[in-house]
């Protein structure tokens, strides 16, 4: 039985600004953070796996999650409904391990106002130019719906107070190595280590 409930981590960025690879790597290399695996109804893209990516549901079984409350929170973002299950989210942090929330900003300021002590990151890209070239180079999208991207990057970018941390990935490595300081000193905070120190001090 662990001392401690889990943290929760939200992320936000806007689209192209390097999230995905940055979450991968966090809870790749960190021990005892596992990511959030929303429900979406969107189709699964080319190696996506239902259960590990996204739980794929249909619209009729996502609107019922919404009736009976169990979602902490859903948007419905590029015409696809995507939501954080309570259930997922409250039975895994009672085993004690962190969770990586990678939700757009709609989303993250939901689960702040229902999850205040939820730790809020903000990634955000070096300049509008830039954000613009890797859009472009990424290769994925046709021009208008880039444009359509930078457009929202606008909207999200504007959304900035409402994150504890801001992080600029000008560079992959320093991003991640600041992202990797936001989730180990919130680890060593009093709030969670007391009950350890409380242990060390009745042995002395
Ligand atoms: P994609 O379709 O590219 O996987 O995700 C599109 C957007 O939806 C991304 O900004 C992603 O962070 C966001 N997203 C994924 N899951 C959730 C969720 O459960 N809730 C919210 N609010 N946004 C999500």
């Amino acid at each position: 039985m662990t001392s401690h409930s889990g943290n929760v981590f939200v992320l936000s960025a806007p689209s192209g600004t390097g999230k995905s690879t940055l979450a991968k790597r966090l809870v790749q290399e960190l021990p005892d953070l596992d990511f959030s695996i929303s429900f979406t109804t969107r189709a699964p893209r080319a190696g996506e796996v239902d259960g590990k990516d996204y739980f794929f549901v249909d619209t009729a079984t996502f609107d019922r999650m919404i009736a009976e409350g169990g979602l902490v929170e859903w948007v419905e973002v590029y015409g696809h409904k995507y939501g954080t299950g309570k259930d997922w989210i409250n039975s895994h942090l009672a085993t004690g391990r962190d969770i990586l929330l990678d939700i757009e900003t709609q989303g993250a300021r939901n689960v702040h106002a229902a999850m205040p002590e939820a730790v809020m990151i903000f990634l955000i890209p070096p300049s509008a130019e830039e954000l613009a070239s890797r859009l472009r180079k990424r290769g994925r999208d046709p021009e208008a719906e880039i444009q359509v991207r930078l457009d929202h990057a606008r909207h999200e970018l504007s959304q900035f107070p409402a994150y504890d941390y801001l992080v600029v990935n000008d560079t992959l490595d320093l991003a991640y190595r600041d992202l990797q300081a936001v989730i180990l000193a919130t680890r060593a905070r009093r709030e969670r280590m007391g009950a350890v120190a409380e242990t060390i001090l009745k042995g002395f």
